[in-house]
């Protein structure tokens, strides 16, 4: 379907950005790489009256390190971020997660920025970010603010973004190298959305899980941190038994969806099976 019609900027510089997106009012809405919201537009599902385009601005782009933490760009790509070797040296989960976004053409042109932003419950780093307890950085008409993941998703396809806000980066603290981490996606077929995903992070010192942090994707309308695996998981063997034990946990308190691709229950077998394996796979078992 051709979309409704709408008018287009593609401001220079940040400043021009925020006053383009106050001018529009509730009409207008940014465009990153245009892979959620054009399908959205075809389908009517959405009619701006004003697109901002971001893609002109690269000072919003690329990854730099900040001593303690990573800053990465909200039009970085999921096809940069997945090569980028600051990425892989100090938060490798968010490139395995983002290579298993879609397929290469996809990957070269959604963003970073434009997949937290959308906050599908489907996205696979939303979790992601949750889990490495990374802060998203978002710039408005009344300056900028950072924002933690855990306060950033409030509903399906909703965030915290103040209206005229751009999300501008994402700030994700280094992790040591005591740290492993696993993405694992339970998918129809390769190249589609997570029916259950499962971020985990863990930390083990002899022979022992120190610390976990276990993060679901599609267990319910924004995603969600595993905390009865993650205290279950601290001080457990760093065994396949004693983290497939942890994992029986995973679905507490989740509210997952029911839909074509599975009901509740099938969720949180998945959820818990997908767990028990990424947390085996994070602590190196
Ligand atoms: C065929 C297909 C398969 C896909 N499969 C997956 C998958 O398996 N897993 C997955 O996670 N994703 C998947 N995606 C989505 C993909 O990851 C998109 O890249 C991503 O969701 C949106 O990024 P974008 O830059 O294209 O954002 P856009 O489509 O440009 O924007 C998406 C939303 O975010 C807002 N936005 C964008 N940038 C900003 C910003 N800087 N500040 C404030 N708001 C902003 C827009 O206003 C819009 O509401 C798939 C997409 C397609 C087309």
């Amino acid at each position: 379907m051709i979309p409704a019609q709408f008018e287009y900027v593609r401001p220079e510089s940040l400043d021009e950005a925020v006053r383009a997106l106050a001018d529009g009012g509730d009409d207008a809405k940014v465009i990153a790489g245009g892979q959620s919201l054009l399908p959205l537009l075809r389908l009517r599902l959405a009619y701006p009256e004003l697109l901002v385009d971001v893609g002109g601005l690269d000072e919003l782009r690329g990854v730099t390190d900040q001593g303690e933490s990573l800053l990465i760009g909200a039009r970085t790509t999921h096809y940069q971020v997945i090569r980028d070797p600051l990425v892989a040296a100090h938060c490798g989960l968010l490139a395995q997660a983002a290579g298993t976004i879609a397929d290469p053409a996809v990957r070269h042109r959604g963003t970073i920025g434009g997949s937290l932003a959308h906050a599908d419950p489907a996205g696979d780093l939303p979790a992601v970010v949750l889990a490495l307890e990374a802060t998203l950085v978002a710039t408005g008409p009344e300056g900028s603010r950072e924002i933690p993941a855990a306060e950033f998703f409030a509903d399906y396809l909703t965030t915290t973004l103040h209206p005229g806000e751009i999300l501008t980066g994402i700030r994700v603290p280094k992790l040591g190298n005591d740290w492993g981490y696993r993405y694992e996606k339970f998918h129809r077929t390769a190249q589609a959305w997570a029916i259950v995903g499962v971020a985990a992070l863990a930390r083990r010192s002899n022979g022992q899980v120190t610390e976990a942090r276990v993060a679901l994707t599609n267990m319910g309308p924004v995603p969600v941190r595993a905390a009865a695996v993650e205290a279950a998981a601290a001080g457990a063997d760093a065994s396949a038994a004693a983290l497939t034990a942890a994992a029986a946990a995973a679905a507490d308190g989740t509210t997952p969806p029911a839909d074509l691709h599975g009901q509740p229950d099938y969720r949180s077998h998945l959820a818990r099976v997908l767990t028990g394996r990424a947390l085996a796979a994070a602590a190196g078992v």
